[in-house]
């Protein structure tokens, strides 16, 4: 048999473009082919369970595009098929009056952005939705919310079988040939035979595009986002979500309170080079992830410019006091026995030469094959439009 799809990774961008290029090309044969034994096994069942509203995105990017249209579609999907979720909004606060020319650009940057219902509020209103949050202004985004994305995962994999697609676990691609017009996916247990191929798959992207002959750009460089997670006893300090002012280069670092879909309020991430693209813990290690980090040239070029916020960020993750001192400038009432640890995530980051990370969703596209090889935060927000993207680039290159 002869796949007219087959997409590799069953996170949410793997399995939102199955799913819209099903609803795309309904008589099509999909096969979704991920290495693990089920759904959202690593970015997207990590990750902080954000609805994110889109609001800090470059104009024009694919991030704000994606973002909101994504949102929008995410919210209607999971009221569809009854997925557990909660519009709770969030808060970006202002600590002091210096940060408050920044929170007014993010502001004007929302409403470029056409982020539905964000307003500035002061001290007052503040405290009126988040009472134990302190700063001096904030913007309110009331569109923002909490989801469980794993299973929204799970509701796509069904709807993808109940159309008579395939989902394979523990089918690892190891490399994609081509002969004669047809592409050959090769797996452990056999070659599966397809007409195009689309790589999602997230922290090894760079590879699996490697083995297709494709030569990325850039390099997938792990960071691992490690949690706390409030005492049942201190919950009640956080209603929704409540964000510090981003760092705009590094709009992923800074520390917020996140209530979560399933119960419980986590605090993190921080962002640590991790030594293993799936290491979850302080002493993951994995000998060829590491050589592929450090023989990189646009590692060392990072690593000279941003020293000093990559050592605060270790020094974080050894440290709980350090972790409560930001928190703290948020919600200062934050006492360490209220924080236990929690399981953390690990974030694809895509390196370029010049040693910046890659900031917007990056695809590359050959006459049949899709490779998205940088889908971070906000992906999992973003997946269905994303989704809709790579039906976009499969008609206009596939020539469908
Ligand atoms: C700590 C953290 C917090 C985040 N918070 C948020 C948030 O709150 N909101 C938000 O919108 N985004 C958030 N993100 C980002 C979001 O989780 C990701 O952008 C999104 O999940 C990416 O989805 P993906 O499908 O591309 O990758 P993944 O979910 O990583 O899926 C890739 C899949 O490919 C599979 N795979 C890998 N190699 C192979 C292979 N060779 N063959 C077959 N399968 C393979 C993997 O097993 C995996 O299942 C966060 C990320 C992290 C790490």
């Amino acid at each position: 048999m002869v796949y007219d799809f087959t997409i590799a990774g069953a996170g949410i961008v793997g399995l939102s473009a199955a799913f819209k290029l099903t609803n795309a090309f309904p008589d099509a044969s999909v096969l979704v082919l991920e290495k693990e034994n089920r759904v959202a096994a690593h970015q997207t069942g990590h990750n902080s369970g954000v609805i994110h509203s889109g609001i800090y995105y470059q104009p024009g990017s694919y991030k704000a595009r994606n973002c909101v249209d994504g949102r929008r579609q995410i919210v209607n999907f999971c009221r569809e098929n009854g997925i557990q979720h909660d519009i709770c909004g969030k808060i970006i606060v202002a600590s002091n009056e210096e940060e408050v020319s920044k929170l007014i650009s993010i502001y004007k940057r929302g409403l470029e952005n056409d982020i539905d219902g964000i307003r500035l509020i002061d001290e007052k209103e503040m405290k009126e939705i988040e009472p134990y949050a302190r700063g001096v202004r904030a913007i309110h985004v009331p569109c923002a919310g909490i989801v469980d994305f794993p299973e929204v995962c799970k509701v796509l994999a069904q709807k993808l079988k109940d159309a008579g697609k395939s989902v394979m676990f523990e089918h690892p691609v190891q490399g994609v040939y081509q002969t004669n017009g047809v592409l050959s996916i090769q797996t452990p247990k056999t070659a599966y035979k397809t007409r195009h191929f689309i790589n999602c798959t997230g922290l090894h992207s760079d590879r699996v595009a490697r083995s297709a002959g494709v030569k990325p750009n850039i390099k997938i460089v792990p960071f691992r986002g490690e949690y706390y997670e409030l005492t049942p006893d201190a919950e009640h300090k956080v209603k929704g979500l409540i964000y510090p002012l981003p760092n705009p280069e590094f709009p992923f670092l800074g520390v917020h309170f996140t209530r979560m879909a399933k119960g419980g309020v986590e605090c993190g991430p921080n962002a640590v080079l991790a030594f293993k693209r799936e290491g979850y813990n302080k002493t993951s290690f994995d000998l060829s992830d590491t050589i592929d980090t450090l023989d990189y040239p646009g590692f060392w070029k990072m690593a000279g410019k941003h020293w000093q916020m990559g050592l605060d960020e270790v020094y974080r993750s050894f440290s709980k006091n350090g972790f409560l001192e930001k928190l703290k400038k948020l919600i200062p009432s934050i006492q360490s026995a209220e924080l236990k640890e929690s399981p953390s995530g690990v974030r694809a980051m895509a390196l370029l030469p010049n040693g910046d990370l890659l900031d917007d969703f990056y695809f590359e596209t050959t006459e049949r094959e899709i490779h998205v090889l940088n889908a971070p935060s906000p992906a999992a927000t973003a997946g269905l439009a994303i989704g809709d993207e790579i039906v976009k680039k499969a008609k206009n290159s596939f020539a469908l």
